[in-house]
């Protein structure tokens, strides 16, 4: 055959890459590995495991199974080196990353073919993506620790940070954790997947030739164990996890309470919507990258199409043309489009879950496209089910493989409900000719990512991360930086002081018809329970009776605040117009806050008038924020433009400290509605008579009812309550190490973000603690909106 036929048929013909570098690698180690700690390579006695090539069932390396020893002495060395790295100047861990990356590159292609033998992913995809990816990631980072000290100067890096990840994307994951944590000052201990282990000791080589510090990058292999063990280290400051949502929840319950940071980047089901007027043949393109690129072994895969029921006959007919062109077989074939899934494990959960969603009710369209030897490995080929609904298991569960399920819908209000019918929140695709539609529906879509018009695309300078049980925390960016930071005076908090409130019955005197209510939906309502108690002075003399809030009134609150939506969207001008209007009308009122702080703290006049004085400035505070907490747009190298936003999480509740009665409802509280979300208050336990005091300044200051609900009873109770509750986005809790544990084991269940006290005092009297941009950020999630442009 001529070259001349072959361009005119297409027909296949292999072209594989030659694998024998990557395999004198691995015989120069005669197949046998060990961890990477404190800058050596360690050797084991222990329990070993084998690292599979997935598309020959050939043993590539027997690894050592880390234990609770071996975690130890990783983050033992992490810890020793960790002032160290901290201590260098910016410029000279700036050089080290920069080294990093041009090792990296020097050795590009040994690490693809590395990487494509040990996932079995595409060469073309590790070669082109992977790779290229990493390597910009280790040059924008050297880049952030270059910039560290002038543009995060207020910030100071966390410690030992444990990293944990999967085995979809192995070189690029690692990149994505350790060059941030390096660059913001932190060292790192890294698991790799049990799978795939093989790139990540590669990278620890790279780590010996750029001299790095002994101890700075450390890389343990072993399972879930392994991981385990290194979650539940109390030397490690900080969990970084990508992976599944099941394991995300239970690493949040295993350091609740435990003060270590969090970022969970889990599972996702995200739609791939596309509108009547837009590119077809692109979105079919789009859709190959979205569902069929990496074996559809894709966190924020696009595995759910929405199609307009106008065009869905011609969508589908051109996407199962497309899927019969599609090659599946040997990875390391540059001719090569889906390659082996990851081990057979994973290969039977997508032969049962696609098995399940037949039986559901989905018909089954699945091509012919394997090529060459195929027998001994883990291949599927690509799979489109039809006739799904919404309710299907193959709807709504992760199938990470290469299947996709499709839905149509008639409207944008449609797509968008049926888009958000998910638990989960990571990415969404939109492809519209139509600018104004595809602007209108990003807003609306919960996810971290929209892609309009382009699918699974990633940049170092741009956040990444997810929603709802898609979990929280981004990577990429100034974002991504600062999770691997803290605000310098966090370290220096000291202990707070937590009190509970009399249980004695109520007076029976004048001041039971005083009884204040609970601010709900705009009204005042009596509590469910029909208890009350009695609050006191700083002397034990009674001075009132508030109602005792219970889970009926916390459900109606949460109700309230969820019906009050239409905050989310007001502009953030009328927010910042309201904010200034309870500050004016809390100013008429100073006196008689003054003194209701004095009655119920015992404070002098003088402190009293502080605290309403600094309560009306943090509302000017506030008001000043609304308009100008802006996100960002991004330099990208690609055609177009990437932009992050900051958007409430919506409903969230705020439960806060006994000390100071106003500002701290006021700090807390200001900055979460500025933002845009709905909250429900759980006011200081011993002193709420100021919250339900201000209600009344709430109730004259045209505040939208349901926007801030106010229920007073046991903090921790209530705490509870709404730790568990489903339609809370959020939580933020001022209070006690045990209860912080309570509200981040409870949070487990929606993987709600929290930011908890953890028994610390925050001196709301001092600016830095109080008020600023830290409250904004946690009040805020950020997404990030792609659009390429272009004819
Ligand atoms: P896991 O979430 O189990 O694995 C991710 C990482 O966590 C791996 O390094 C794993 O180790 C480790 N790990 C497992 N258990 C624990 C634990 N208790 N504590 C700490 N670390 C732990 O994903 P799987 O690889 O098992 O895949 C299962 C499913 O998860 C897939 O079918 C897919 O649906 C989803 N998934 C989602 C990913 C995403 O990016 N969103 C990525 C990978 C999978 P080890 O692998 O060695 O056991």
């Amino acid at each position: 055959m001529t070259v001349k036929d072959l361009m005119a048929s297409m027909d296949y013909g292999p072209a594989p890459e030659s694998d024998t570098e990557a395999r004198e690698w691995l015989a120069t180690h005669a197949g046998k590995l060990g961890h990477f700690i404190n800058g050596e390579f360690v050797a084991s006695d222990g329990e070993t495991f084998s690292s599979h090539n997935p598309a020959t069932g050939e043993i590539l390396a027997q690894l050592p199974q880390a234990d609770a020893g071996t975690v130890d002495r990783a983050v033992q060395a992490a810890s020793a080196a960790q002032p160290g790295w901290a201590k260098l100047s910016g410029h000279r861990r700036a050089k080290y990353l920069y080294a990093l990356a041009r090792l990296l590159q020097k050795h590009a292609r040994l690490f693809a073919v590395l990487e494509t033998l040990d996932n079995g992913k595409p060469i073309r995809e590790s070669r082109d993506i992977d790779i290229p990816l990493a390597i910009r990631h280790f040059y924008h980072h050297a880049g952030w620790a270059q910039l560290a000290e002038q543009e995060l100067g207020d910030y100071q890096p966390l410690g030992v940070i444990g990293q944990i990840i999967p085995w979809n994307f192995p070189l690029l994951m690692l990149a994505w954790k350790i060059a941030p944590a390096l660059a913001a000052g932190n060292t790192v201990v890294l698991k790799p997947a049990e799978y795939t282990s093989l790139t990540a000791l590669l990278f620890a080589q790279l780590c010996q030739q750029a001299k790095l510090p002994p101890g700075t990058v450390n890389i343990i292999t072993g399972d879930g164990r392994s991981g385990a063990a290194l979650v539940e280290h109390p030397d490690v400051n900080k969990i970084a996890f990508t992976g599944s949502t099941d394991v995300g929840r239970r690493i949040r319950e295993a350091t609740a309470g435990s003060g270590k940071k969090l970022t969970l980047e889990l599972g996702g089901k995200s739609p791939f919507i596309v509108f009547d007027d837009a590119d077809l043949d692109g979105a079919v393109e789009g859709l190959v990258d979205a569902i069929w690129f990496n074996q559809g072994e894709v966190c924020c895969a696009g595995s759910r199409l929405l199609v307009q029921e106008n065009i869905a006959d011609e969508f589908l007919g051109k996407v199962r043309r497309r899927m019969e062109q599609l090659r599946v077989g040997n990875p390391l074939d540059k001719a090569i489009d889906i390659g082996a899934i990851a081990d057979p494990v994973q290969l039977q959960q997508i032969k049962d879950k696609v098995a399940q969603g037949v039986a559901e009710g989905a018909e089954l369209f699945q091509p012919d496209c394997l090529v060459g030897d195929t027998d001994q490995g883990c291949f599927y080929p690509p799979t489109l089910l039809l006739n799904v609904e919404s309710s299907f298991t193959v709807a709504q569960e992760e199938i990470f493989g290469p299947v996709l399920v499709s839905m149509s819908f008639r409207t944008p209000a449609e797509a968008v409900a049926i888009a958000n019918n998910t638990r989960y929140g990571l990415a969404a695709s939109v492809w519209t000719e139509n600018i104004n539609l595809s602007l209108d529906l990003a807003p609306k879509l919960k996810a971290g990512v929209v892609w309009i018009n382009c699918t699974n695309q990633f940049d170092a300078a741009t956040s990444f991360g997810g929603v709802r049980e898609s979990g929280f925390g981004r990577e990429g960016g100034r974002n991504g930086m600062l999770e691997y930071m803290q605000p310098r005076y966090e370290t220096k908090l000291g202990s707070m002081t937590v009190t509970k409130a009399g249980v004695a019955p109520a007076q029976d005197d004048d001041s039971i018809d005083r009884t204040p209510k609970f601010y709900i939906g705009g009204k005042q309502c009596r509590p469910d329970s029909g208890y009350s108690r009695t609050i006191t002075d700083a002397n034990g003399e009674p001075i009132g009776a508030v109602g005792k809030g219970n889970r009926k009134d916390i459900r109606n609150a949460v109700e309230a605040a969820a019906k009050a939506e239409a905050w989310s969207r007001s502009a953030s001008h009328s927010r910042a117009q309201i904010l200034y209007y309870i500050a004016e009308n809390l100013d008429a009122r100073r006196r008689e806050f003054v003194s209701r702080l004095q009655q119920q703290t015992g404070q002098t006049k003088g402190q009293a008038r502080k605290e309403v004085e600094l309560s009306i400035s943090r509302l000017f505070s506030y008001a000043a924020w609304a308009d100008k907490f802006d996100g960002a747009t991004h330099t990208i190298p690609m055609r177009g433009i990437a932009m992050s936003v900051h958007e409430p999480h919506g409903v969230m509740g705020i439960v806060c400290p006994d000390e100071f009665p106003l500002l701290g409802l006021i700090s807390l509280t200001a900055p979460a509605i500025a933002m845009g979300n709905r909250v429900v208050v759980i006011p200081s336990e011993t002193c709420p008579l100021s919250a339900t005091d201000f209600y009344q300044v709430l109730d004259t200051s045209d505040l939208p009812g349901g926007v801030v609900n106010i229920v007073c009873g046991d903090r921790d109770e209530l705490a509870g309550v709404l730790a568990d509750h489903y339609n809370v986005d959020a939580l933020w809790y001022h209070g006690s190490v045990e209860g912080s544990a309570a509200v981040e084991r409870a949070s487990a269940a929606n993987l709600k973000y929290t930011w908890t006290s953890c028994g610390k005092r925050y001196d709301l009297l001092r600016r830095e603690q109080g008020e600023g941009r830290d409250y904004l950020r946690r009040a805020t999630q950020v997404k990030t909106i792609w659009a390429p442009y272009g004819e």
